[in-house]
């Protein structure tokens, strides 16, 4: 017969903050063609490239955003 011991632990959870790191990242996919501005640190860079894709493509209207953010667990001490 195997024992195991098992620790019970509380975690945390909260935003993975890194110096000079983006706290978050953007991008913008087409509805209709899928196509992407590609992960943006800056949303207005990837807004920018939307209002150039239905320039350039007047039926595209509508677009899906994807925001990246990390998360990071720690155990709670106490
Ligand atoms: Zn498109």
């Amino acid at each position: 017969m195997t024992r195991s011991v098992f620790r019970y632990v509380s975690w945390t959870m909260a935003p993975h903050l890194s110096p000079g790191e983006p706290e978050m990242l953007h991008e913008l996919e087409c509805s209709s063609c899928l196509a992407s501005s590609g992960t943006e640190a800056d949303f207005e860079a990837a807004r920018a490239w939307a209002f150039s894709h239905t320039g350039g493509h007047p039926s595209h209207r509508t677009y899906r955003e994807v925001v990246v953010r990390l998360w990071r667990m720690a155990p709670v001490r106490g």
